[in-house]
């Protein structure tokens, strides 16, 4: 699969945050670094050595792993 276009990331990232997939609360840390080869849960792409990953840690330990793009969009979907 390739890359969606932008707004196409958007709205999945959006239905997300909506029905729970993805979720609503901030997260208590952020780590930025490259990518590890994981899948994104935001895009479902995998998120190559090549781009930056944003590793999402929450209160209560879990934590996921999104692209940098990813991370601003779900920012941007779960605080509107
Ligand atoms: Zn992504």
């Amino acid at each position: 699969m390739g890359r969606l276009p932008p707004d196409q990331v958007a709205a999945i990232i959006a239905r997300k945050v909506v029905d729970g997939r993805l979720p609503i609360g901030a997260p208590s840390a952020m780590l930025r670094g490259p990518g590890t080869g994981h899948l994104c849960p935001a895009c479902e792409r995998e998120i190559a050595t090549s781009e930056i990953e944003t590793e999402c840690i929450f209160r209560d330990g879990r934590s996921i792993r999104v692209h940098m793009e990813c991370f601003t969009e779900w920012e941007r979907a779960r605080t509107r």
